[in-house]
């Protein structure tokens, strides 16, 4: 087993806040690092809103989902926080010393003096197909959004979802795989007119198959799919991909013990600080009288909590606050001294 990585900081979300929460803590002088399930950083604001406008982010009349993603990762990089992006923390418990060990569904261990809470409204998975017996396929023959589509090249394949990711996936295997399905549960699709005319296109030409059903059984080899008039059919597979979505998932966090309000962790006001002493939460997880889930309210979270994990990281040293714009430390640390 690798050795576990022991930081100052450890922050669980890379969206706007989890982001401007490294900036804050780099500020203060406490490195840290950065853990996301997510193949990229931005949370709601790339996943859910990238190319949309926001009209009320302070001095920046108008930005997109991303533009703002991208801005936060400009200003934060001077700090370098390490990401660790594709994994989620899957636990969280006390070591004797009274630092926090966190554990990643990949393996990956952090002994951290604070802890940062940053996960929003949970963190974004994949939606799952629901198939008794077929999690036991998952990277041999079941995958869910693959990033990668050269495995696939000669095999025979079905692709399942009705949305944008969903038909990418089937048109891009077009020519490449052996023999590509679309599976969707009805005939319609979610998704942009252009590319539901190709995906027609292809149906009609004979080189994309279509199906109306919903996979029923899967036993590695013969995939089971329901019809709408409750038929069964079955044909032989190489591999099952589900582009089903990616929605938010509390997953973990429930389970370690932080006393969840309606989904939500309580924290003080002055350091949004837990229950749980040097565990902060900041952004869309946290709540406390007044809450607003907004990014703003989270970058004022983010900057009190950088504060309160001060005093834990250097004990008994009076931290003056001091301007950026006329700081030389502060130049130093950001760059442009
Ligand atoms: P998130 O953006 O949710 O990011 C949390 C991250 O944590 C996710 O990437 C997730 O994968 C990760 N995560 C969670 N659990 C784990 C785990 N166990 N391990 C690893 N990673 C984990 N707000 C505004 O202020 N102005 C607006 O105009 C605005 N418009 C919006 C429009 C839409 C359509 C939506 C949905 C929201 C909008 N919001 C807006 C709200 C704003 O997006 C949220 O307040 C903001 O994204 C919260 O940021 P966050 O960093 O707290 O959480």
């Amino acid at each position: 087993a690798r050795a576990p990585i022991e930081t100052d900081a450890l922050i669980i979300g890379a969206g706007p806040v989890g982001l401007f929460q490294a900036f804050q803590l780099g500020l203060l002088e406490i490195s840290c690092h950065i853990v996301d399930t997510l193949p990229h950083a931005g949370g709601q604001c790339a996943e859910l809103y990238g190319n949309k406008p926001l009209y009320d982010i302070p001095g920046t009349p108008a930005t997109t989902g991303q533009g703002l993603v991208d801005a936060l990762l400009a200003q934060v990089a001077p700090f370098r926080p390490t990401m660790h992006l594709g994994e989620q923390v899957a636990t969280l418990a006390r070591e004797p010393d009274g630092r926090w060990r966190l554990g990643t569904d990949r393996g990956s261990e952090f002994i951290a003096k604070t802890v940062f809470i940053a996960a929003g409204v949970g963190a974004f998975v994949p939606r799952r197909v629901t198939v008794e017996g077929i999690d036991a396929f998952e990277g041999s023959k079941l995958f869910y959004h693959p990033a990668d589509l050269g495995r696939f090249a000669g095999q025979s394949v079905v692709v399942q979802g009705g949305d944008d990711a969903a038909l990418d996936t089937a048109l891009a295997l077009v020519g490449q795989a052996a023999h590509v399905t679309l599976l969707h549960r009805r005939d319609g699709f979610q998704a942009d007119p252009a590319r539901v005319a190709a995906l027609r296109a292809h149906v009609a030409d004979g080189t994309l198959g279509f199906v109306v059903g919903q996979p029923s059984g899967f036993d590695g080899d013969e995939l089971e799919v329901t019809l709408p008039d409750t038929r069964i059919v079955s044909r032989p597979i190489d591999a099952l991909i589900a582009c089903l979505g990616i929605s938010p998932r509390l997953g973990p966090i429930a389970e370690w013990g932080l006393e969840l309000e309606r989904k939500q962790v309580p924290v003080d006001t002055e350091k949004f600080e837990t229950r749980a002493p040097g565990v902060f939460a900041v952004g869309d997880i946290n709540t406390y009288p007044g809450k607003r889930k907004l990014i703003v309210c989270g970058f004022h979270e983010a900057t009190l909590a950088a504060w309160g994990a001060a005093a834990i990281v250097f004990p008994g040293k009076a931290i003056p606050l001091q301007y950026t714009t006329t700081s030389t430390r502060l130049h130093r640390l950001l760059g442009v001294a």
